[in-house]
C-alpha cells in the first residue's frame, strides 16, 4: 500500500532540522510520498523505521531485477490499472526462447536474431532483453549450463527447469549474472527457494490460478523469499490473459500483496504462427504481463511489437521530445539551408526524415517547446517570435552557416513579420504547413 505524505510524516522526528536540504519534516514527507525524496536523506530515521516505510510504501506491484549492467531487466513497480491514471513504468520485458534441446545451429541463429535485431526509434534503443534459457530435460544438464553460459554473453537470463539439482549446476557457472530462476511449483518450492536464497536471486513460480499464486507466494516469502515473478501457465490464450488481468486487478484494487509481484507470459506457447504469436504478445503486452517469452525474433514482427511497447510505456502527461540544439542532416556546408521547428519528437522524426528525402543537406534546429507540437506550441506562447529569435541567436547557428536566411514552419506564417523584426539580419521564409510538401520545397529553391 502506498502511504500518503501525513501517515509517512507520523514517523518522522518531527524536528524541522533542515538536515535533509527541506525545511520541514511535512514537506520532506510530502516528498517522499511523490516519489521525489529517498527516506535515506533524513539521518534520523532507525533501520527499523525505514524498514517499516519502505515496505508500507511500495508500489502494490514490487519492482524486481534480473541481470547486471547492460543486461539489466526491470520488472513490476506499478501502481496502477490505467496509464492516464500514472505512466506504466517498467516496459514489458521481451524474451527469446532457447532450448537446451535445439541444435547448436539453432541457438546460434536465435541468439544472432536476439543481438541484430535493434532499432532507434524516437531517441531510444529498442531491443529484446533476456533469454529464456529452458532444459529440455531430455539432454544431459551440462547441454543447460553450456546453453545457459553462452546466452549470459549476450543477454539476460530467465533460468528455467524443474529440476533444483540441473539449476544448480547452472547457477555454478553463471549466478554472476543475477539471473532469473524457476519455474518454482507446490512440489520443488523449497528447493528452489533454498537456491533463489543462497544466490540471492529472485525466484519464478509456476501459478494457473490466483488462489495457486497466492499460496505460493505466501510460501515462498515465508521460506525468506522477496523477489517473485509469476510465471504464468494455462492452456489458452483467454486463460493466460483472464490470469495475468486477475493478478494485477487483485494486487492494485483489493490489495493483495501476495499477488504484487511482475508476471512473465508465454505467447509462444499458443500458436506456431509466429505473426500471430506476436499479435498475443502485444495483447499481454497491453493488458499487464511484465514479461513474455517468443520463440523466436524476426525483423518484421520484433520492430512492430517494440513500437507497440514504446506507444504503451510512455507517459502520457509527457509528450515525447528531442534536446533542443542543432541537427546536421546529410553534411551540411555553410550555404545550405535553416530550418526550424518545436521539439515535440514525432515531428522532428517526420520533418527530418523529410528533409533526408529531399536530399538537399541541411541544418535543422530544435526550439525546446516542451514536447509541444508547432501549432500547440504557438497557440501556448512557447512558439512566438521574440522566443525563436532569442532561441537562434542563443544556438550558435549564425557561426555555421554563411547566410542569413530561416525556414519557419507554414503553421506559424503570421510570426514571419515579427520574427524578422526580432532577429534583425535574417531573412525569414515561410516554409511548407505539411512536412510532406517540403522535399518539392526544399529542391525548387535548393537544387
Ligand atoms: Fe525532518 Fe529528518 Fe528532514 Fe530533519 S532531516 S527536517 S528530521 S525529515
Amino acid at each position: 500500500m502506498t502511504l500518503t505524505g501525513i501517515e509517512i510524516y507520523k514517523y518522522l522526528p518531527k524536528t524541522n532540522c533542515a538536515e535533509c536540504a527541506i525545511p520541514t519534516c511535512l514537506a520532506f514527507a510530502m516528498n517522499v510520498a511523490a516519489g521525489k525524496l529517498a527516506l535515506e536523506k533524513c539521518p534520523y530515521l532507525s533501520k527499523e523505521i525505514r524498514v517499516t516505510l519502505t515496505d508500507a510504501s511500495a508500489p502494490p506491484v514490487r519492482p524486481v531485477n534480473f541481470g547486471t549492467g547492460d543486461f539489466l531487466v526491470k520488472l513490476g513497480n506499478d501502481g496502477v490499472l490505467y496509464r492516464h491514471e500514472k505512466r506504466f513504468e517498467n516496459p514489458t520485458a521481451l524474451g527469446l526462447l532457447l532450448s537446451s534441446n535445439d541444435s547448436p545451429n539453432q541457438i546460434d541463429a536465435q541468439i544472432e536474431s536476439f543481438k541484430q535485431n535493434r532499432y532507434e526509434r524516437m531517441g531510444s534503443s529498442l531491443h529484446a532483453d533476456y533469454f529464456y534459457v529452458e532444459d529440455s530435460e531430455k539432454t544431459d544438464p551440462s547441454a543447460f549450463v553450456e546453453l545457459a553460459q553462452k546466452a549470459s554473453l549476450h543477454g539476460a537470463l530467465m533460468l528455467c527447469t524443474s529440476l533444483p539439482s540441473t539449476l544448480e549446476k547452472a547457477l555454478e557457472k553463471v549466478a554472476i549474472h543475477k539471473p532469473l530462476i524457476g519455474s518454482a511449483g507446490t512440489e520443488n518450492l523449497d528447493l528452489f527457494a533454498a537456491l533463489a536464497i543462497k544466490y540471492q536471486l529472485p525466484l519464478a513460480l509456476i501459478v494457473t490460478s490466483t488462489a495457486q499464486a497466492t499460496l505460493l507466494s505466501q510460501k515462498a516469502q515465508n521460506l525468506g523469499v522477496k523477489d517473485l515473478v509469476f510465471s504464468v501457465g494455462a492452456a489458452s490464450m483467454r486463460e493466460a490473459l483472464h490470469l495475468c488481468i486477475e493478478i494485477r486487478t487483485k494486487a492494485i484494487v483489493d490489495k493483495n500483496k501476495f499477488l504484487g509481484f511482475p508476471t512473465i507470459l508465454y505467447p509462444c506457447a499458443f500458436t506456431a504462427d509466429l505473426k500471430e504469436e506476436t499479435l498475443l504478445a502485444t495483447v499481454l503486452m497491453a493488458k499487464y504481463a511484465s514479461g513474455v517469452v517468443l520463440s523466436n525474433f524476426k525483423a518484421e514482427t520484433l520492430y512492430p511489437l517494440l513500437t507497440a511497447r514504446q506507444n504503451i510505456y510512455t507517459d502520457p502527461q509527457r509528450p515525447l521530445t528531442m534536446p533542443s540544439g542543432i541537427y546536421p542532416i546529410g553534411n551540411p556546408t555553410p550555404d545550405s539551408p535553416v530550418i526550424l521547428s518545436c521539439n515535440f519528437s514525432l515531428t522532428y522524426y517526420i520533418v527530418s526524415a523529410e528533409i533526408g528525402n529531399s536530399a538537399v543537406p541541411a541544418y535543422f534546429i530544435i526550439k525546446d517547446t516542451e514536447g509541444l507540437s508547432v501549432l500547440t506550441a504557438w497557440a501556448a506562447g512557447k512558439f512566438s517570435a521574440d522566443s525563436i529569435a532569442a532561441f537562434v541567436k542563443k544556438s550558435g547557428i549564425s557561426e555555421k552557416v554563411n547566410h542569413r536566411r530561416l525556414i519557419v514552419p507554414g503553421f506559424i506564417s503570421v510570426e514571419s513579420g515579427s520574427l524578422e523584426e526580432a532577429l534583425g539580419d535574417w531573412q525569414v521564409i515561410v516554409g511548407p504547413t505539411n512536412a510532406a510538401d517540403l522535399p518539392a520545397f526544399l529542391k525548387s529553391t535548393y537544387l
